[in-house]
């Protein structure tokens, strides 16, 4: 039975390294530090291979070490999720101290102590993190994963204090401790490994889905976002509220005039404008080049087109300034609210698209309302507010 896992364990903990490395590629950090782990503690099952090929007692030292580091590694992959360099420093000290155990124990031929060394300083580097990461149990995953930790770091407490009972007077490998090791290694490193893997997976497409969503320049929703939240509204409630859209006014010149790293940056700016007036409940996303769109849930047209003239004014008065442009920037926007008979929010984007093409034309930097696509295309413009009624 031992002989089998000396040959398994190695290669299914070095396969769980390799698995991790690729995920690490993917540029999920705490994969790299399970690689690490999985690989370290490959490493430490590999030397009674590495033993029987040259017999020297170092080996007993190598084995300590390889499974510290892989320990001290598993610790530190499980913080960057919980509460990422908690105690670094604490656990290096454990980490060299039980290593410095380990090394007197082997000088002194003291096997025992050296497995008590070895079991608790591993206990000790798996068990903090369960402390930092009981409290941030977000999702199942993480819920597992603290589970299948919990096992890990009761399994070497477990064996670290059974010692005496375990550790039987004929070699280290026929013993009742190295078989219990490498079973429960098995049983359990595989349950550990399974629990990360879904955690990490899981934590990339929740990011591959956040970029799929998202406009990467102003961390706005993109279409698709926007369409996303749109729906998952609608499948609650009935849909009802106003639609602003805003373009910015002769943004191609600023491009010219300035270049398009500023453009780039006043896009943020409006973002964050937008941001800042539109409620919590409101929908924001960003539909491309220099156009946005607003859904304001259960909000009527003259609110909504209260909150549109806000961020009108607030980008006439802030984005100049804050660019030093010579001229001021301003931006039109097209309001419409959701209607009964809409099949979908792009009927009333429509509507918001045609009171913006009625901004532009009438001057821009206003706010114009087209209620219906079957409204009279008459508009009434308030020099005031600087609206239009389309
Ligand atoms: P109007 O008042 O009629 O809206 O004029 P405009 O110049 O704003 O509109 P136009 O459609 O002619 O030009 C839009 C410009 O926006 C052209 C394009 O180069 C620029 N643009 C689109 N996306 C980006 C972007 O991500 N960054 C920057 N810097 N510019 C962009
Ligand atoms: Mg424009
Ligand atoms: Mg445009």
């Amino acid at each position: 039975m031992g002989e089998n896992f000396a040959f398994f364990l190695p290669v299914m903990m070095a396969s769980f390294g390799v698995v991790f490395g690729f995920v690490w590629s993917l540029r999920v950090r705490a994969a790299g530090y399970w690689s690490g782990a999985y690989i370290c503690v490959a490493g430490g099952f590999a030397v009674p291979a590495g033993f029987a090929l040259v017999p020297t007692p170092v080996w007993g030292f190598v084995a300590d070490l390889l499974f510290a580091s892989g320990f001290l590694l598993f610790s530190q992959a499980l913080l960057e999720r919980w509460r990422p360099n908690w105690l670094l420093r604490a656990r290096i000290a454990i980490w060299a101290l039980s290593l410095l155990l380990c090394a007197v124990a082997l000088a002194l031929g003291n096997l025992p102590l050296e497995l008590v060394a070895s079991d608790f300083g591993c206990f000790l580097l798996i068990g903090l993190p369960l402390v930092a990461g009981k409290d941030h149990l977000g999702n199942w995953s993480d819920r597992i994963l603290f589970s299948a930790t919990a096992l890990v770091a009761l399994d070497n407490l477990a064996r670290g204090s059974t010692v005496p009972l375990t550790l039987s007077g004929g070699s280290f490998q026929s013993s009742d401790y190295a078989f219990l090791m490498q079973a429960l290694a098995c049983i359990f490193g595989l349950f550990l490994a399974l629990a990360a893997l879904a955690a990490n997976m899981l934590d990339l497409l929740t990011r591959y889905q956040r970029d799929a969503l998202h406009d990467p320049l102003s961390g706005l929703l993109n279409r698709r976002g926007f369409d996303d939240a749109i729906n998952q509204r609608i499948r609650r409630l009935p849909m009802q509220g106003s639609l602003i859209v805003c373009d910015i006014d002769h943004f191609k010149m600023i491009n010219d005039v300035y270049g398009h790293a500023l453009g780039d940056r006043v896009i943020v700016s409006l973002a964050r404008i937008l941001a800042r007036f539109a409620p919590a409940s409101a929908v924001t996303a960003r539909f491309g080049g220099e156009e946005f769109v607003l859904f304001l849930p259960d909000t009527h047209a003259a609110r909504a087109a209260g909150i549109a003239n806000e961020i009108r004014e607030s980008i006439a008065q802030e984005v100049a300034d804050q660019f030093g442009l010579s001229r001021p920037l301003t931006a039109s926007f097209g309001l419409s609210t959701a209607q009964s008979g809409d099949a979908s929010i792009h009927d009333a984007i429509a509507r918001a698209d045609a009171a913006l093409y009625e901004a532009k034309t009438r001057g821009r930097n206003r706010v114009c309302v087209r209620r219906a696509l079957s409204a009279p295309d008459t508009a009434t413009v308030d020099p005031q507010s600087r609206a239009c009624n389309a």
